[in-house]
C-alpha cells in the first residue's frame, strides 16, 4: 500500500460519493457571471487535474445581497442557472462532484449595484464597508421571504446539476453569522438573545436545503468555528463549538474555517502550511458527518497525515489548486517533483479585490484557460529546432525557459549570478517571505528533466557574448534595479541630497549593507516591500520611520488580504508610521518631509535613508544589441525580446506570466490577443419594463 493511498479513497457525503479526498473548496475567481466561459475551463481544468469536488465561489442568492464591484457569482432568478450550469457540467466531464456554495452577504454590502436596501439582524452601518448607507433592520416577514429566496436558489443549484449545496456562514460576510454574533445581534425576537435563538436561522437554512434539495444533493455547511477575537467573537472552545455539537448531524459535509477572510487566506507571511490545525480538530469528535478543512496544504505527507490522524476527512484547498490544478494528479502518480507549489502571496485574490479576473504568480495559466486556451499541464510542441538563448534566470526568464523547454525547444539559460532566482534571491530572505522561493525551485528542478535545457551560471553576458552563442533568438529578461534618487509617483524629479551615501536601495538592504539608526524608509512603492523591509529593519536596528504618501503602510496590500495585518506588525514592532508625506530632501542627519496635502514640511531625524520608489529596466544589454542591428546576419540572429522587469518593472506575478507567454506564443501564428466574453440578453428577457 502506497503511503499517499489514503487520500485517494473515496468518501460519501450524504447522498453523493466523492471519489478521493481532494476538495477544491468554494474561492473567488474575479469571473463567474461575467466571464462564464472562463469561469467554467478555470474550475475544469482542476476537474481533470484530479480534485474529487469542485466548488463555486460564492453565489450570491437576491439582488438584496449585491457585492458589486466584487464580480461573484450570481443565482438571482432562473437566468443564472445557464452560467452555473456551464462550470458544472465541465466539472461533471471528469468525474468530479460540483459544489455550489449559496450565501446571503446581509448586512456586509452595500447593494451598490441593484440599489436594494441593505438588509441587517439589527439594522445600522454595515459591517467592514465605509458606504454612506445604513442597512433595515429585519422582520419576520423579511427573515421568512429570505427562506424563501435561499430555498429557491438552492432548488435552482440542483437543477444546474449541483451534487453539493453549501449553506454558507463562513465569515462576517453571511447573514446567518451576522445572525449568530452575541455583539451584533440585538434582537429580542425568536431570533435573537439566546445561544439558540440566535442558532435558529442557520439551524432553518439547513433544514429548509435539506428539505427542497436534499434527496439528490449533499447538503454542505461552511463555518467558521473561531473569528481570532477571544471572548468577543465566536471561538473554537465558545460558541463555535456549540454551533458544530447543536448542529452536528443536520448537514452532511462540515467545511470548517476561521474568520474573516484574510485569516482564512492568511498570506505566508504570516502564517504557515496546515495552522488552523488547533482551532478546526476539534469538529469530527462532534459529528460522525465528513469534514473539510484548509491551510494551503502543498505537502503530501502532511495531507495523509492529517487523515490519518482523524483531523480532517477531505484535503480542503483554494490557493493550492489554483498554483497547481493537477495537484491531486501528481501526488497520485507519484510525481511530486512536479508539484507547483502555493506560495502563499495571495495575488490570487487581489484579481477579486481589484475586480478582475483571477491570476495566480506561480501559475501563469490560472484564469487563462479559455480566453487564452492555455492548459496548466500541456503546451503546444515546437514548430522549429531553433536555439532560443534566455539571458536572466529570475521569475520571468526561469519561466520562460521552463516553459520552452517544455515545447521541445533547445533552451540556453545564463545568469550573471551563481544562483537563480533574480529578485526572488533577496525577496525571500526577508521576514516571512521564504516561500517565495519555490518559484524558483520548481523551475529549476523542472530543468533537471529537461535535457533540451542548459543553464549557464555565473555567466553575466555581454553583446559580445550573446552573438558568439550564434543563436536565432534571444530573450532578455535582465530585470530592473531599484532607484536611488527618490524618483516616483510622488516625486517626479529625484529627491534633493539623494547622491549621500547614507541613502540606500532595497537591493542593499537585502544585501546586508549595515544601517544606521535612526532609520526612514520612504515608500512610495506602497505593495509589499516597504512594509517588509521596514519590518525587517525594526528587527535588527531598532529605530524605524516608514513615511508614506498613503494613508496607511504598504496600501495595496488590501488587495492580497494583508494591510491590516502589516500595519499591525509594524506598529507591535515599534516602526512610526507616517501617512500623507512625500519625501522633498535627504539632509546628512535628516530627512525633510512635506504634506501631500498643505505642503507643509517637517524634520525627521535619519542616519540611513530607503528609498522604494521606482524600478529602472535593466535594459542596457538590449540597447547596445538593437545599437548592433548590423552585425545580427553574421551571427544569425533574428530575434531580440525584451520580457518581464526588463521591459517594465511589475510583480513577481506578471514576470512569471510574461515569461509563459513568450514561450506560448513563440513561432506560433495566433498570437497576441485573447478571447472575450461579451454580456447577453437573459432569455426570459423582461418586455414589460424593457419598454416601460
Ligand atoms: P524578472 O522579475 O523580470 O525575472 P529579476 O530582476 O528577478 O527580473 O531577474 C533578472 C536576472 O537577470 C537577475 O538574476 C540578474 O542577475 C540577471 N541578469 C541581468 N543582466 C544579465 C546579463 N547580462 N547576463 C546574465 N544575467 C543577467
Ligand atoms: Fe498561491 Fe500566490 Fe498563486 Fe495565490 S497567487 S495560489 S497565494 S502562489
Amino acid at each position: 500500500m502506497g503511503q499517499y493511498d489514503i487520500l485517494f479513497e473515496p468518501v460519501a457525503i450524504g447522498p453523493v460519493v466523492a471519489r478521493n479526498r481532494f476538495f477544491q473548496v468554494p474561492h473567488c475567481s474575479g469571473m463567474p457571471h461575467l466571464v462564464p466561459c472562463g469561469h467554467a475551463a478555470m474550475r475544469e481544468a482542476k476537474a481533470e487535474g484530479g480534485w474529487a469536488v469542485v466548488s463555486t465561489e460564492a453565489c450570491s442568492i437576491h439582488p438584496t445581497s449585491d457585492a458589486r464591484p466584487t464580480p461573484e457569482e450570481l443565482l438571482w432568478d432562473d437566468d443564472d442557472k445557464s452560467h452555473l450550469a456551464m462550470m458544472i457540467d465541465a466539472v461533471h466531464r471528469h468525474d468530479a462532484l460540483a459544489a455550489v456554495e449559496i450565501l446571503h452577504h446581509g448586512a456586509a454590502v452595500a447593494n451598490r449595484f441593484s440599489r436594494e436596501i441593505p438588509l441587517s439582524p439589527r439594522g445600522g452601518r454595515l459591517i467592514r464597508h465605509r458606504d454612506p448607507v445604513h442597512a433595515r433592520r429585519m422582520d419576520l416577514a423579511d427573515i421568512r421571504a429570505f427562506r424563501q429566496w435561499h430555498r429557491d436558489a438552492a432548488i435552482r443549484a440542483r437543477d444546474a446539476g449541483a451534487d453539493i449545496v453549501y449553506v454558507y456562514a463562513g465569515h462576517e460576510v453571511s447573514l446567518p453569522m451576522q445572525f449568530l454574533w452575541r455583539r451584533f445581534n440585538d434582537r429580542s425576537d425568536a431570533y435573537g438573545g439566546s445561544f439558540e435563538n440566535r442558532v435558529r436561522l442557520l439551524r432553518e437554512l439547513l433544514e429548509d436545503t435539506r428539505d427542497a434539495v436534499g434527496d439528490r444533493c449533499a447538503v454542505a455547511i461552511r463555518f467558521a468555528v473561531d473569528e481570532l477575537l477571544g471572548a468577543e467573537g465566536i471561538t473554537c472552545d465558545g460558541e463555535g463549538r456549540d454551533v458544530v455539537e447543536c448542529l452536528a448531524e443536520l448537514p452532511d459535509l462540515w467545511d470548517v474555517t476561521v474568520a474573516y477572510w484574510a485569516n482564512d487566506s492568511t498570506t505566508a507571511r504570516f502564517a504557515e502550511e496546515g495552522w488552523q490545525q488547533p482551532y478546526v480538530s476539534f469538529v469530527k469528535t462532534l459529528t460522525s458527518k465528513p469534514v473539510v478543512g484548509t491551510g494551503r496544504f502543498t505537502t503530501p505527507d502532511r495531507m495523509a497525515s492529517m487523515v490519518r490522524r482523524g483531523v480532517l476527512d477531505f484535503i480542503g484547498a483554494a490557493r493550492p489548486s489554483i498554483a497547481d490544478p493537477f495537484l491531486p494528479n501528481k501526488i497520485a502518480t507519484g510525481d511530486l517533483d512536479a508539484i507547483r507549489e502555493c506560495i502563499g502571496c495571495n495575488m490570487c485574490v487581489s484579481g477579486n479585490n481589484t475586480a478582475v479576473p483571477i491570476r495566480c504568480t506561480q501559475n501563469p495559466t490560472m484564469g487563462e484557460e479559455w480566453r487564452r486556451g492555455w492548459h496548466p499541464e500541456r503546451i503546444a510542441p515546437r514548430r522549429t529546432g531553433d536555439r532560443v538563448l534566455v539571458v536572466g534566470a529570475g521569475p520571468a526568464g526561469l519561466e520562460c525557459a521552463r516553459a520552452l523547454g517544455a515545447r521541445g525547444y533547445p533552451v540556453l539559460l545564463a545568469e550573471a549570478r551563481d544562483s537563480l532566482g533574480g529578485r526572488l534571491i533577496g525577496e525571500s530572505s526577508l521576514p516571512g517571505l521564504s516561500t517565495w522561493i519555490r518559484v524558483r525551485d520548481y523551475r529549476q528542478t523542472q530543468f533537471l528533466r529537461m535535457p533540451n535545457v542548459e543553464v549557464y551560471p555565473a555567466s553575466e553576458l555581454s553583446v559580445e557574448d550573446v552573438l558568439e552563442f550564434e543563436v536565432p533568438h534571444v530573450v532578455l529578461a535582465t530585470g530592473a534595479s531599484w532607484r536611488r534618487d527618490g524618483r516616483g509617483q510622488s516625486r517626479l524629479q529625484p529627491v534633493d541630497g539623494w547622491e549621500q551615501s547614507h541613502v540606500l536601495t532595497p537591493e542593499a538592504v537585502m544585501a546586508g549593507t549595515p544601517l544606521s539608526g535612526p532609520v526612514v524608509i520612504f515608500d512610495d512603492d506602497h505593495f509589499y516591500l516597504g512594509g517588509v523591509i521596514a519590518e525587517h529593519v525594526a528587527r535588527s536596528c531598532g529605530d524605524v520611520t516608514l513615511v508614506t504618501p498613503a494613508a496607511e503602510a504598504s496600501a495595496w496590500t488590501f488587495a492580497t488580504l494583508e494591510q491590516a495585518k502589516i500595519q499591525t506588525r509594524l506598529l507591535e514592532l515599534g516602526v512610526r508610521i507616517v501617512p500623507h508625506r512625500t519625501l522633498v530632501a535627504v539632509l546628512s542627519d535628516a530627512v525633510e518631509t512635506a504634506c501631500v496635502f498643505t505642503r507643509k514640511k517637517e524634520r525627521i531625524d535619519a542616519q540611513s535613508v530607503v528609498m522604494i520608489t521606482e524600478r529602472e529596466p535593466n535594459d542596457a544589454l538590449y540597447h547596445e544589441l538593437t545599437y548592433r542591428a548590423e552585425d545580427w546576419k553574421d551571427a544569425g540572429l533574428h530575434s531580440v525580446t525584451r520580457i518581464g522587469d526588463c521591459l517594465a518593472p511589475a510583480t513577481i506575478a506578471h514576470a512569471v506570466y510574461a515569461g509563459h507567454r513568450y514561450a506560448r506564443e513563440f513561432q506560433e501564428e495566433a498570437s497576441g490577443g485573447f478571447a472575450r466574453e461579451r454580456m447577453v440578453s437573459p432569455t426570459s428577457a423582461r418586455a414589460d419594463t424593457a419598454s416601460a
